[in-house]
């Protein structure tokens, strides 16, 4: 028994109201493994023999996201919940005899459906958990286990082959024997799958703190043959020794052109079909990175990683040239910047046309506001407006 705690308490009034109108209710999957595992829970997901219909007609705010996979949100103290049917074939077909299925049966018929042994856990709402394909032992001995024959499974959802290793990734866990011969067995069945489901797969497994464990196991299982961007650059085992969490596929993108450089950033993030925001990153931080190894860390590389950026950048850098990198000394750049965007530079181009009346207005008035906001970053110069008019007079500007 679990005693329930944080996400699970708030949780618990959705379970007794459902139970109260009649049904069972069970928290399920993902949220179960994790608090065994004392990890931070995501999602709280909850199965019942509640029809879709009949959770819209028992609580107030419910978002019917995927009724047609018996799957609705339920909306309780502005969080929100998954709540899926049981789901069992005949399901909604067999009217005939609804109450011959036992309860039982119908929460083993829906864990049976389920991926893995860790993951086709169901808790009660007082913590008593329903077990029924060893997922507990599978937990304690860090194994990967299908529910059931492997083949048919990874045949039926090659999706699972990809999260098997992702879960490997993130829990660092290893895949049980059999499991991995029927990876081996299925693997080319990836090739059909929809892009965007492997690429979201991709970047967990990338982010998981034993991401090397994921790596090993597809070079090992000879699944990058199969993957978009990675079966054309296949550099897996050239950055496996050195791999690091990355927390997104536009780190990852920039990692494998500076691994590869036949590899371009556009072309991957075509292949992977990611967003236009995504390729922004990628080339963001690509350029950081280039500026990087051709004149390392100073001022003007700490002034042009926008917020956000700083984390990403040494995590890169760190996979392409472990332990180079001083994070303090990027951090402590960027705190003693003398300016933290080109709005904060003492003069403008106003005071750049007043201190030059009669010449003509042009690009060199732009030309010269970088010139300045380069000096100041890099600290040649005090950020003060009557300072740069000095520097600009004994400077005059070149215009064409
Ligand atoms: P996380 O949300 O942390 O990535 P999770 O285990 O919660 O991990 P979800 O994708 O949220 O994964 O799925 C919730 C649950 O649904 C899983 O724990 C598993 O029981 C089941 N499930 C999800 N995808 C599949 C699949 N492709 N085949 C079978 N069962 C699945
Ligand atoms: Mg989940």
């Amino acid at each position: 028994m679990k005693l329930l705690t944080g996400p699970f308490q708030e949780a618990i009034y959705i379970i007794d109201t459902i139970e109260r109108a009649g049904h069972q209710a069970y928290f399920v999957g993902g949220c179960v493994r994790d608090s065994l595992l004392n990890r931070t829970i995501g999602d709280v997901d909850i199965t019942t023999s509640a029809k879709p219909h009949e959770i819209q007609s028992i609580f107030n705010e419910v978002i019917p996201v995927g009724i047609e996979h018996g799957t609705v949100i339920v909306r309780h103290n502005q969080v929100s919940y998954e709540v899926t049917t049981f789901r069992t074939e005949g399901d909604y077909s067999d009217h005939r005899h609804p109450d011959s299925v036992s309860f039982m049966d119908k929460i083993d018929e829906d864990l049976a459906r389920r991926d893995f042994t860790i993951n086709a856990l169901a808790m009660d709402k007082t913590g008593v958990l329903v077990d029924l394909f060893d997922g507990q032992e599978d937990l304690k001995k860090g194994l990967i286990r299908t529910v059931g024959n492997g083949y048919e499974r990874f045949t039926e959802d090659p999706l699972r082959i990809l999260r098997a290793v992702r879960f490997s990734s993130q829990l660092g866990f290893e895949i049980e024997k059999h499991t991995r011969e029927a990876i081996t067995a299925t693997k080319s069945s990836i090739e059909g799958l929809a892009v965007e489901r492997i690429t979201v797969e991709l970047e967990k497994l990338f982010a998981g703190t034993y991401v090397k464990s994921g790596l090993e196991y597809i070079n090992e299982l000879g699944i990058e043959q199969h993957l978009p961007v990675l079966k054309n650059v296949p550099i897996l085992s050239r950055i496996t020794h050195t791999i690091q969490p990355l927390e997104t596929i536009a780190e990852v993108i920039c990692l494998i052109h500076h691994v590869d450089s036949e590899a371009g950033i556009q072309q991957m993030v075509k292949e992977w079909k990611c967003s236009n925001q995504v390729l922004r990153k990628a080339k963001t931080l690509c350029h950081a990175i280039e500026y990087y190894q051709v004149s390392g860390l100073d001022n003007w590389l700490a002034y042009q990683l926008l917020p956000g950026y700083h984390d990403a950048f040494a995590r890169v850098i760190e996979v392409l040239s472990p332990g180079e990198l001083n994070k303090n000394e990027l951090i402590s750049l960027k705190d003693n910047l003398a300016i933290t965007s080109k709005k904060e530079l003492a003069i403008n181009g106003n005071d750049i046309i007043d201190l030059f009346p009669t010449v003509q207005k042009g690009p060199w008035i732009q030309y010269l506001l970088v010139k300045l906001e380069k000096l100041v970053v890099d600290g040649v110069i005090h950020n003060e407006k009557s300072i740069l008019k000095d520097w600009i007079k004994w400077n005059p500007p070149e215009v064409k």
